[in-house]
């Protein structure tokens, strides 16, 4: 069985949506198909949702009639016959009724969630009836009965595994089942989600509960790319990746893959396939945990909102168990620790949620003097094996020379090397090393 995620641009036009029927159907045997909400809804959503929290009522109900108004436009394009564009016309009204109700109640964080799940409710289900118009048999499974998270927002692997395979295998006499990416349930049973750009990690975690032959993540562009292409104007395509190149990539900010998206497909040996919904002859890119081209470099990452913090404390020259004591302040407020280093005198680290920056701040205050720089952005260099070679870090200097760089980190992996410069340097750093490691200019 065969894992087909479409994001929101894939499913974002009605002639896009269209297009994907016909590369579902391209694909021979029984297939599960995960689909984002269309493309700007989820934003719309989360726009609704902060106006409605704010008290901002008014303001919510504007933008709810414009979001309505692009579903009724689509479904014009969508459906081709009357009494299609009547069950369209039923699905659009029925989300607006509810989401109108949601906003007409004590609007509280459980709302806001339902409210944003609506996004992949409503595509599937618009999807669903159009291949129903065109008289191809599918069916649509909810999300919402197999997909789970824990206490600490972690998708619960084995349990989903349990769930959806006698879910799947009950539907004997289809080859196509469609589901929502990015919704699940959490450990209350509320409707919750995967975080933005979810739905890939909606697909891996699919493609690994049902040990899939493979995970297809179709997108806006031809696969993983060697540098950002937002950022970047020549970027090129990458053919292979191992698992461990595209997890550090999709954490380091690689937009096309959710940050954790490699994690389940990695656990049980799924390939994942990047490929190009406008162009589906490019060949794309494979992520496999074969080894590819080892030891040169493979494509470059930039991962914003990032926090420095400084420790310095001269208690710690000798101090055994002071780093510990450090990391334990930030487990107890579950922020996770990207980039580390440290001298004898002081240690600096990096944590991308400062949600809870003031607490850690006064609790690390009793370690000594503490300094903390926001608006700094990690630059994660990826290569199998790149640490082993010569000239590396060299070759990466080299290229950054004019940018000041705040902090290092090389030898954690074999295949990467990161470096922390402010923000205002991102730009101008992304291009020196397109320049520097790839001759792109
Ligand atoms: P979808 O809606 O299909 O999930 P996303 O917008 O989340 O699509 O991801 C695709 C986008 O990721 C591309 O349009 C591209 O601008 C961006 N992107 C950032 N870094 C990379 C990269 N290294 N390779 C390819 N695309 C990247
Ligand atoms: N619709 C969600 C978002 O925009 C999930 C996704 O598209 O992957 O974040
Ligand atoms: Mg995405």
């Amino acid at each position: 069985m065969v894992v087909l995620k479409f994001g929101g641009t894939s499913v974002g036009k009605p002639e896009r949506m269209k297009k994907i029927a016909e590369l579902v159907l391209g694909t021979p045997g029984k297939k599960i198909v995960v689909l984002s909400a269309l493309s700007g809804t989820t934003n719309a959503l989360v726009a609704i949702g902060d106006n409605l929290l704010a008290g901002q009522k008014a303001k919510a109900e504007e933008e709810t009639v414009a979001l309505e108004k692009h579903y009724q436009t689509f479904i014009k394009e969508l459906y081709g016959s009357e009494s299609f564009h009547a069950i369209g016309q039923e699905i659009v009204s029925r989300f607006f009724i509810f989401i109108r109700m949601l906003a007409a109640g004590k609007f509280d964080n459980k709302g806001y969630r339902e409210l944003l799940a609506q996004g992949e409710l409503i595509s599937t289900e618009l999807f669903y009836q159009h291949l129903q118009e065109r008289k191809i048999s599918a069916r649509l499974l909810p999300a919402l009965y197999f997909m789970s998270i824990d206490e600490n927002d972690e998708p619960e692997l084995e349990k989903i595994s349990e769930r959806l395979k006698p879910l799947v295998n009950s539907l004997t006499n289809v080859d196509i089942i469609i589901t929502q990416g990015y919704i699940c349930r959490n450990n209350r049973n509320e409707i919750d989600n995967l975080k933005r750009g979810g739905s890939d990690y909606t697909a891996s975690l699919i493609g690994a509960a049902i040990r899939a032959q493979e995970i297809q993540i179709w997108t806006d562009i031809d696969g993983m790319h060697n540098n950002d292409p937002r950022i970047v104007k020549k970027t090129v395509p990458i053919s292979e990746l191992t698992f461990d190149e595209a997890s550090e990539l999709a954490y380091f900010g690689a937009k096309i893959l959710h940050p954790s998206t490699i994690v389940p497909a990695q656990k049980y040996n799924v390939p994942v396939r990047l490929k190009n919904t406008m162009d589906e002859k490019a060949p794309g890119t494979i992520i496999t945990g074969k080894g590819s081209s080892i030891g040169s470099f493979k494509a470059i990452a930039a991962k914003d909102g990032i926090t420095a913090i400084n420790i310095r404390s001269s208690r710690m020259l000798m101090a055994y168990g002071f780093l510990r004591r450090v990391f334990e302040v930030f487990e107890n407020h579950k922020t996770s620790i990207d980039m580390i280093t440290t001298s004898e005198v002081a240690v600096s680290l990096t944590i991308d949620n400062s949600t809870h920056l003031t607490s850690i701040e006064n609790e690390l205050n009793k370690f000594g003097t503490i300094e903390v720089d926001k608006d700094q952005t990690i630059i994660c260099i990826v290569g199998q094996k790149i640490t082993e070679q010569k000239g590396v870090l060299k070759q990466i200097f080299d290229s950054l020379s004019e940018i000041p760089v705040r902090m290092v980190s090389c030898g954690g992996s074999t295949n990467n090397v990161s470096v922390l410069v402010e923000k205002q340097y991102k730009e101008k750093a992304l291009n020196a090393l397109n320049e520097g490691l790839f001759g792109l200019k």
